[in-house]
């Protein structure tokens, strides 16, 4: 049947600064991705190629200018009343720091429990406790920490505690938006681990949104990798870190050789310079000015997504293989 959440050509813009003549910033524009009941698709880009805007758009917090996305078919944006309730429940977010938004003067017990009072998981206070409870459990916390308060918690605590608030609705899909960026390296690896355990004995659907290729590698099915808005690859983990059929992921991985189109031998890729700025990406090839094998055709014309030796999808005149 059709994947469990499916993103459908979504875009989305906004404005770069103040004032009616500020220009827009094309955070996501044109994205077709799919999530499988049960799987982690890892998400990979460099900051502002779009993957939080996305990631929002994922869980329904925004709304996409065009395209949609549907959760076991209804679309998250317009899709009203119960529905629309189960809609939110189901899906759920993870944010990188997740209590900094949130009120620091709860303690929590009620941060965690708040979605359980929003969609009325539970009858009176000693099921809230007990279920709060259960969830630090869950995330390899000890049921007492709920009469805390944020502050006093270390970083890892602080996204087990995002972790278990997201959770709470029992949701089928949990989008992470790089919930280990922020962490020291030390404890990135328990909280990647963490997710992943979760994943399986729950039977999550994961999104898991990081900058870098290797954060996710060991925990995704799939990956999928951005650049200026759009997917320059997709496919399963094995093909992506494998055969990489995408110059722009073959720079990422660092040391894998490619084929230059216009000479004999290889060369390996390595990224110049910052990204565009997606106010105005570039023409053709969103790539083509830091790719070391471009050719007068990407400049001009945007190319099409053809399958790789390794199964992927890339967007790109010369894949790789
Ligand atoms: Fe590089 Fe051209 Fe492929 Fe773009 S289409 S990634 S510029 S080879
Ligand atoms: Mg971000």
């Amino acid at each position: 049947g059709e994947p469990l959440l499916v993103a459908s050509d979504v875009r989305k813009s906004y404005r770069a600064g103040r004032g009616t003549g500020s220009a827009r910033v094309h955070a996501v524009d044109g994205v077709d991705l799919t999530v499988a009941a049960g799987e982690t698709l890892g998400v990979v880009g460099e900051s502002g190629c779009g993957k939080s805007t996305l990631a929002r758009m994922l869980v329904g917090l925004e709304r996409p200018d065009t395209g949609s996305v549907r959760f076991a078919g209804s679309d998250l944006a317009t899709t009203r009343g119960g529905r629309r309730r189960e809609l939110r429940r189901a899906v759920q977010m993870v944010f990188q720091d997740p209590l900094t938004s949130l009120n620091p003067r709860l303690p929590v017990l009620d941060l965690i429990a708040e979605p359980l009072d929003v969609h009325r998981l539970v009858r009176g206070t000693a099921a809230r406790r007990d279920r709060v409870a259960e969830l630090l459990h869950l995330v390899g916390l000890a049921p007492d920490m709920m009469h805390r308060f944020p502050h006093e918690f270390s970083g890892g605590q602080r996204q087990r505690i995002g972790i278990a608030r997201a959770l709470a609705t029992e949701p089928r899909v949990v989008v992470c938006d790089e919930p280990v960026s922020a962490l020291d390296v030390s404890v990135q690896a328990q909280v990647v681990n963490l997710l992943a355990e979760l994943q399986r004995r729950l039977g999550l659907a994961l999104v898991f949104i990081a900058h870098d290729l290797g954060v996710v590698r060991h925990v995704s099915h799939r990956v999928a990798v951005m650049y200026l808005g759009r997917i320059a690859e997709v496919g399963s983990a094995t093909a992506v870190y494998g055969q990489p059929a995408h110059p722009y992921t073959r720079a990422l991985l660092g040391s894998v050789p490619v084929r230059h189109p216009s000479q004999r031998g290889r060369q390996r890729v390595t990224l110049v310079g910052d990204p565009p700025s997606p106010v105005a990406p570039p023409p053709g090839c969103r790539f083509h000015t830091r790719c070391p094998i471009a050719q007068e055709i990407c400049r001009t014309t945007e190319p099409p997504t053809v399958t790789g030796a390794g199964g992927s999808l890339a967007a790109c005149h010369f894949p790789a293989g």
